[in-house]
């Protein structure tokens, strides 16, 4: 499985080539065909796997394809439990989704809000959040993720475990539903608190383990 053979549009690949990335990580080859046939997953993996690239590039193919001219609301949502984490996120999918016209942003706690509402009023595509700020933005009506149709949450179990879960659960009931959206969800283990999430956020997830 190479590059070249994926379904994947030109500029994509051209900054793979650019980064000097000679073929899909194990991870990515394992996702990609998974969430460009529009399952949802479940990829026990650890960070430093290439699962950032694992989830954003079928992500950004979808977005590219569904998401209608003059767009201003969320149509991808990734949660991730630190904000270093939904920075280096932020950063990847800035740099795919770019050059291909998907505007991305990151929202975490601890800084003001005004430019992230700032920024949430001009429009975004891709959202990537810590739990508590983006349910705060939700609350205080800056944030709309009713049209969110992909949904990423990245080291789930770490988030339950910082406590997130209730947050992580509202923040998922704004989303669009299951069936209609597409769910792919990261894990370093798999307790039963995570299976559980999983059977009531996904439909059918298929499991990959890395
Ligand atoms: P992640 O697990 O997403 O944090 O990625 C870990 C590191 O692997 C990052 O520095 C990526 O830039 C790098 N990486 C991701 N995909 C590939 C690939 N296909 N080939 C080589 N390096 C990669």
């Amino acid at each position: 499985f190479s590059f070249a053979d994926a379904p994947i549009r030109q500029e994509i690949k051209d900054l793979f080539t650019t980064k000097k990335f000679v073929k899909p990580s194990p991870i990515q080859a394992q996702c990609w065909p998974v969430l460009m046939s529009g399952s949802d997953i479940v990829g026990i993996a650890e960070t430093g796997s290439g699962k950032t690239l694992a989830f954003s590039v079928p992500a950004l193919e979808k977005l590219k394809k569904d998401t209608p001219k003059n767009n201003r609301k969320p149509r991808m949502l990734v949660l991730a439990p630190t904000r270093e984490l939904a920075q280096q996120s932020a950063v990847v999918l800035e740099e795919f989704g770019e050059p291909i016209g998907l505007r991305s942003m990151v929202v975490f706690g601890g800084v003001p809000k005004f430019e992230q509402k700032k920024a949430l009023t001009r429009g975004v595509e891709i959202i990537v959040a810590t739990p508590g700020r983006l349910k705060d933005l939700c609350q205080e009506g800056a944030c709309d993720l009713s049209q969110v149709s992909m949904l990423v949450l990245d080291e789930a179990d770490r988030m339950l475990d910082m406590g997130f879960e209730m947050d992580v659960r509202e923040i998922i009931g704004q989303t669009l539903p299951v069936g209609t959206r597409q769910t792919a969800m990261f894990s370093a283990t798999w307790p039963a608190v995570i299976q559980k999430l999983a059977s009531e956020f996904m439909e059918d997830p298929l499991k990959i383990y890395v």
